[in-house]
């Protein structure tokens, strides 16, 4: 079972706290063999206070493009999932942002992300977290405050 992982954004007292279960969901996806391609989805959960808690991701659905170097979500299927969840949760449960693969070891984001994720704050005028994964453990998780994008560094692994 993998714990839980907490990000922070000192600067703007900002934790991003996300549990094992979305990191086991996510960590399939991993590129860690030549024929995986790049995957990815939202990330779902709750805004508490400083912490932004990611409880559940979705999946690639399969009207996304996917190849290796190059992922395309087609919104709808993502929207829907993420609509029914809140619908479940009583409204609740928020749209948080957004996860995606990269064949790389210690992945950043590519000109492309940044323009997309743009669009995506452009529209959000609460913190959104966009996080992508490396082929092996790595991580890179950026929290977007006031249209302006920030590195988030791990704080500790919680066992919850
Ligand atoms: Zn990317």
């Amino acid at each position: 079972m993998r714990t839980a992982i907490v990000w922070e954004a000192a600067l703007y007292h900002q934790k991003i706290l996300v549990e094992g279960i979305p990191l086991q969901t996510m960590d399939r996806y991993r590129q860690n063999r030549i024929d995986k391609p790049e995957a990815g989805g939202i990330l779902l959960g709750y805004r508490k206070g400083p912490y932004l808690h990611v409880v559940q991701v979705t999946v690639p659905q399969l009207t996304d493009q996917r190849r290796r170097y190059r992922f395309d979500r087609a919104a709808h299927h993502h929207q829907q999932i993420a609509l029914e969840q809140w619908r479940v949760s009583e409204m609740t449960m928020d749209y948080l942002g957004e996860w995606h693969t990269h064949p790389e070891i210690n992945p950043s984001p590519s000109g492309m992300d940044i323009n997309e994720w743009t669009k995506i704050t452009k529209r959000q005028t609460k913190p959104m977290v966009f996080m992508i994964l490396g082929l092996t453990g790595t991580i890179w998780l950026g929290l977007s405050v006031n249209h302006e994008l920030i590195e988030c560094t791990t704080m500790a692994s919680e066992g919850i």
